[in-house]
Formats: C-alpha cells, sequence, structure tokens
C-alpha cells in the first residue's frame, strides 16, 4: 500500500483564500477591519520569523494585524497591563499571546488574563471548559486544524477508534474533545502509556503530538488507518549541512507503505496552524461585532 499524502499546504491555502473573502464582507458590514493582536516577548529568532510570518499572512487576508514586539526584561505588570489595553481595544479581535514567555513570566496568568471573546489561541479556562462542555467556543489552532484535516479525508469520522499520543493543553487534549465530540471512540496515550504500540494499532486515526522525532514505526499502525503527524523535530545536521532535516513524529517513509493517508512533515499540519488562527480571529471578530456568520462557514 502506498499512502495519499495529506496536503495540508493545499488545505490552508483553500482556507485562506475562503477567510479572505469572508474578511471583506465582514468589512462591509461592520465598517472596519477584523483584527489580529500578536504579542511576542524576547529576542527568538524563531518566534520573530514565526510572528513576522502571521503578520504577513493577516494582512493579506484582508485583517488588520496588530504587532507588539516587547524586550526579554519585560515585567509581568507591563505585559499585563498590555493585554488589558488589547482586550479594551475595539479594534482587536483577536490576542495571541506568542508562547513560551521568559521564564521570570507567569504564563498562566497571562493567558488568563486574555478576554475570552479574544482567545484566538483558546487556551484560556473559559475556551477549554467551553469545549469540554461541548458549547461553541473559540479551539486551539492546531487541532482543529488537524480535525479539518481528517474530515475532508473521511467525512464522517463517527465510531472511528482514535488514539491521539500527547495530552498536551496545547495539542493533545484539545484533539481527543474535537474527535469526542465527532463521536469517535478516543484514546489518550502519553508518556505512562503501557504497551503503546499495541494502542496504536486499534486505531482507525492516530495523531501524534509528542515531539519524538520519528517515534511512531510503521508496524505500530494500523493498516488503512488515517495519520496525522503534528510533530516538528530538526534533527541533527548531516556532516556538511548547516541545519538538519525536519521530521515529525512518526516514520513517514514506513507509515507511507501501511497507512491509508499521512500528513507529510512538513507541508501537513504546520501550515494549518496559521491558517486557522486566522480562521479563529474572523470568527472572534463576527462575534464581537454582532454580525452574523452561519455555523460551520469558516
Ligand atoms: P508537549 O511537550 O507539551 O507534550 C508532549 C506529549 O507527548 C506529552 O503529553 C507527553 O506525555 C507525550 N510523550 C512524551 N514522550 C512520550 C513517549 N515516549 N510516548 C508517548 N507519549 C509521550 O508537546 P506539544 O503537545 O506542545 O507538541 C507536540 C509536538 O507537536 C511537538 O513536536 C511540537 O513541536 C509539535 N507542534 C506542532 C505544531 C504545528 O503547528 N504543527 C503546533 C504545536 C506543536 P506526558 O504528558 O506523560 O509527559
Amino acid at each position: 500500500m502506498t499512502a495519499e499524502l495529506i496536503d495540508g499546504k493545499l488545505f490552508a491555502a483553500t482556507l485562506r483564500t475562503k477567510i479572505a473573502e469572508f474578511a471583506a464582507t465582514f468589512e462591509q458590514s461592520a465598517g472596519r477591519k477584523a483584527g489580529l493582536a500578536v504579542v511576542l516577548v524576547g529576542d527568538d529568532p524563531a518566534s520573530h520569523v514565526y510572528v513576522a510570518s502571521k503578520a504577513k499572512q493577516t494582512v493579506a487576508c484582508g485583517m488588520s494585524s496588530f504587532e507588539h514586539r516587547l524586550a526579554e526584561g519585560t515585567d509581568q505588570e507591563a505585559l499585563m497591563a498590555l493585554v488589558d489595553q488589547l482586550n479594551a481595544d475595539p479594534m482587536v479581535d483577536g490576542i495571541l499571546v506568542q508562547l513560551p514567555l521568559p521564564k521570570h513570566l507567569d504564563e498562566q496568568a497571562v493567558v488568563e488574563r486574555i478576554d475570552p471573546n479574544k482567545d484566538v489561541d483558546g487556551l484560556t479556562p473559559t475556551s477549554t471548559g467551553r469545549l469540554a462542555l461541548g458549547l461553541p467556543g473559540l479551539v486551539p489552532c492546531t487541532p482543529l486544524g488537524s480535525l479539518m484535516l481528517l474530515k475532508d479525508r473521511l467525512g464522517s469520522l463517527s465510531g472511528l477508534d482514535a488514539v491521539v499520543i500527547g495530552r498536551s493543553i496545547l495539542v493533545g487534549k484539545p484533539m481527543a474533545q474535537l474527535l469526542l465530540a465527532e463521536s469517535c471512540t478516543v484514546t489518550i496515550a502519553h508518556s505512562r502509556t503501557r504497551d503503546l504500540p499495541d494502542v496504536v494499532k486499534r486505531a482507525d486515526i492516530v495523531v501524534a503530538a509528542v515531539g519524538r522525532p520519528e517515534m511512531v514505526k510503521g508496524s505500530w499502525i494500523k493498516p488503512g488507518a488515517v495519520v496525522i503527524d503534528v510533530g516538528i523535530n530538526r534533527l541533527p545536521p548531516a556532516e556538511g549541512a548547516a541545519k538538519g532535516r525536519l521530521v515529525g513524529d512518526v516514520d513517514f517513509a514506513e507509515a507511507c507503505g501501511v497507512a491509508a493517508a499521512v500528513t507529510p512533515v512538513p507541508g501537513g499540519v504546520g501550515p494549518m496552524t496559521i491558517a486557522v488562527l486566522l480562521r479563529n480571529a474572523l470568527v472572534a471578530a463576527h462575534r464581537n461585532a454582532g454580525v452574523a456568520l452561519a455555523d460551520g462557514a469558516l
């Protein structure tokens, strides 16, 4: 068997086109653009590149981007004051604080300060609680993007066995909640799970969100399963190379020989994350401005 590749890059581009169309009609209805604010504290070069890319895509979709780059030494009070200011700003529909924050800052307190109506990362207790309760709300971008890819490939997920490897607040837990809401039978595996290969082998859907390069082997995968590889890991550089290769948490070559469909790394889940961030900001904008948006439109 040779698995079909799930093209997240293409799906994300299609989603961004739709977002741009809805952003234009939003602007007509609301008399202003939808706005997304991104807050970055510190000097991490990768985070700066990531934030610049978010800002560029936000503007390309016809939304306003507000970037706040703060010095590494910024204190808790100043960061909380900025979040308060963004919460109160009627031009800002979504607030994303780039994580992780420098060690001296209380990340949880900052996240909890974000107005749940502007919580485009879906990480506030209100958002996580609403997801668990099955109420509408803002859902973390990476799991929601992964779910979109799964539904596009499989249609109804009802009754399927799904295994999510990883139980982080950012990926594993919300992913499991989303799959449960689709009526999958969900198992959440983690570092203490016994016989992980056997657990994975039961699954029609495997979502790997671990952070361990190529950990999930082809022999663990049920023939015909659909595999979503969330992991992004950089291998040590080969001799003479400046940078190592990017790989996921799944042994891609092996998985391709067993699964029905697999997301590649890069080009699978990764591009979905920013596209869903823009989608969340636009959904929040509609709610915040009282402009109607049909359920499931985005
Ligand atoms: P975390 O480190 O927060 O969580 C990793 C999870 O994997 C934990 O629940 C941990 O279990 C589990 N785990 C660790 N080792 C094992 C093991 N040997 N067997 C089974 N489970 C194990 O990571 P994130 O959830 O934030 O991210 C996971 C991966 O996804 C990373 O590679 C990250 O780079 C990537 N990522 C990609 C994104 C994208 O846009 N594509 C966005 C976000 C993340 P325990 O809880 O027991 O410690």
